[in-house]
């Protein structure tokens, strides 16, 4: 429910900094539009957008932690349940994906599970929009395809995407692993600060270079013109297999929502 009714301080801030700089006038109405609704939702309580998105769950589990009474999964899923029943959330799931019947409760949610030292358990509950999931994508390219490669990548998934995932967006990249690591690398990557740039110099320069060329697409907020079409580009990397070059691209909504607690 929190994270469908709050948006992190970080986003705001881009949307501040956005609305600052944006050139095209509409292009600032709608960010202004969007900071006005970030807001109503926060004090009303309400969800930010009507798609409450799919549930997915990162927990990072401490190898210490044992728990009882009852599957971790089921407990997770039972608190979504609650979520989305308890806040009037849109129950947007189906149970097969051919046959289409709403499941009810929005469950089951999708859950990524990490063991990591420790004693603690953290828990973060990334509610995931339909439209700019579903125009994201991802490419096995070959090896000698390099960074260019991987640019052009991006941008085409950006430009072929135009208005769909409700721009501005944020672009998460995971280059490299096999074909499934790169795409949690991808989701992974829309978990970081809005703008944070990765700690390593090489990758911060490309997420620059790539937000300086989405932002010249002239897509912008809500796909009718403007300079920003994109508030962040984060990339993720992992080693790769020597005959492969996975590149695979989240993208993001302005509703980059995500909450996490850590138990
Ligand atoms: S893509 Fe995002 S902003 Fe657009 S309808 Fe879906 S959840 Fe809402």
């Amino acid at each position: 429910m929190e994270a469908n009714f709050f948006l992190g301080k970080d986003l705001i801030d881009a949307f501040n900094d956005a609305y600052e700089k944006e050139l095209s006038l509409t292009g600032k109405e709608i960010i202004e539009q969007l900071i006005k609704n970030a807001e109503i939702a926060r004090t009303e309580e309400v969800p930010m957008c009507q798609d409450t998105g799919f549930a997915v769950v990162f927990v990072e589990l401490g190898q210490e932690v044992h728990i009882l009474g009852g599957a971790l999964e089921d407990a997770i899923n039972e608190g979504v349940r609650r979520g989305y029943t308890e806040g009037y959330l849109r129950k947007s799931i189906v149970g097969h994906p051919l046959e289409r019947i709403n499941t009810g409760d929005n469950t089951p949610c999708v859950l990524h599970l990490k063991l990591v030292p420790g004693d603690k358990l953290k828990i973060t509950v990334a509610p995931k929009g339909g439209g700019s999931e579903n125009m994201s994508a991802i490419k096995m390219l070959k090896p000698a395809e390099g960074v260019e490669g991987v640019k052009k990548f991006v941008l085409d998934t950006v430009k072929t995407a135009g208005p769909n995932p409700c721009p501005p967006i944020i672009v998460g990249v995971g280059i490299g692993g096999t074909f499934e690591k790169s795409a949690i690398l991808a989701k992974e990557a829309l978990l970081r600060s809005v703008g944070s740039p990765s700690p390593r110099p090489e990758i911060a320069c490309l997420e620059k270079e790539l937000l300086d060329e989405i932002n010249k697409t002239g897509i912008g907020p809500q796909g009718l013109g403007g300079r920003y079409t994109a508030l962040a580009v984060h990339v993720e990397i992992y080693p790769a297999h020597i005959a492969s070059l996975p590149v695979a691209v989240n993208l993001n909504c302005h509703a980059g929502r995500h909450k996490e607690i850590i138990l």
